[in-house]
């Protein structure tokens, strides 16, 4: 596996590799790799000729500086992980390398990230959108791929990625849970071990609820009422919000029906976790 750290030759590498016929798929992240980020891998690997794999954690989209020094870094083991995948490249850029003195453009994604995480996170989605941007111009990926574990992300970058007509396809990719139903997350090594067994009542109670949804016609008010009380009565969560929108247009929904996402984020001590199930077809 190759090591990249600057654009220029990341951007020749790309070039090459396209000269030649090859595909190349891209997976951006923030390391702290594991086996969520991994699946995101496989499926690029399968898929593709070639797989780049960024790993950058991005200043802009921290709302706290605590939040940013505490956010896992672990680049001798991503290394490895990136490796037994089969990633081509691993394109590790320094702050410097992304933003230069004298940076100053942003993208603003508007109002598909004004609700849920963009509310709560003011500024979060401008900074995604800005480095997802950078990163895919440095890359030049034919398709990149993206976690469904962060939902309105990936909303986020399709929109983005069409109004200013980047060539480049994005393709979802299921949440990797753990075996009691845990979505996959860097930030879950930061849960004490008391607060990770509760973390996994996140999914189950979202599944019951998802599942009732399927055969009953439910409010979307009665969903987050049953979130927000139940959740915190079995475990010391605090909810944030609980939202159920449309799957596509990621607009809040009235009724908790097929086609609608409930989507959440909770907070156990000062690590914040978000998770989301889609109601979907009923299941036969
Ligand atoms: P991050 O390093 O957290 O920025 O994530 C990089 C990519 O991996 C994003 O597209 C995430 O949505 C995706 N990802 C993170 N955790 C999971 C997971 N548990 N399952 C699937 N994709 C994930």
């Amino acid at each position: 596996m190759k090591i990249i750290s600057s654009v220029a030759e990341m951007q020749k590498w790309s070039a090459e590799e396209q000269k030649v016929g090859h595909t190349v798929g891209f997976v951006p992240t923030m390391g702290a790799l594991h086996q969520g980020h991994a699946k995101l891998f496989v499926r690029s690997v399968s898929e593709q000729t070639r797989t780049v794999v960024s790993i950058f954690v991005n200043p802009l989209q921290f709302n706290s500086e605590t939040d940013l020094a505490a956010y896992p870094r672990q680049l001798e083991k991503d290394i490895a992980i990136a490796e037994e995948q089969g990633v081509d490249v691993l394109f590790t850029p320094s702050h410097a390398e992304m933003y230069p003195l004298g940076f100053s453009s942003n993208i603003s994604a508007g109002p598909i990230a004004s609700h849920m995480e963009g509310l709560h996170r003011p500024g979060h989605f401008d900074g995604v959108a800005t480095v997802v941007v950078k990163l895919l111009n440095a890359v030049a990926p034919t398709v990149s791929y993206f976690g469904e574990k962060d939902f309105q992300q990936v909303a986020v970058i399709r929109q983005v990625v069409r109004d200013l007509n980047i060539p480049c396809e994005v393709t979802s990719v299921p949440t990797v849970r753990d075996q009691f139903g845990l979505a996959l997350s860097s930030r879950n090594t930061r849960l004490t071990a008391e607060h990770l067994g509760q973390a996994r009542q996140i999914y189950i109670l979202l599944s019951e609820i998802a599942e009732k949804c399927r055969t009953h016609e439910t409010f979307s008010s009665a969903v987050k009422d049953r979130f927000t009380t139940e959740l915190p009565a079995v475990t010391a969560a605090t909810v944030e919000y609980v939202e159920v929108v449309d799957s596509n247009t990621l607009q809040p929904a009235q009724i908790a029906s097929n086609g609608t996402t409930i989507c959440v984020a909770v907070w156990f001590g000062d690590v914040r976790l978000i998770d989301n199930v889609s109601i979907g077809p009923a299941l036969a």
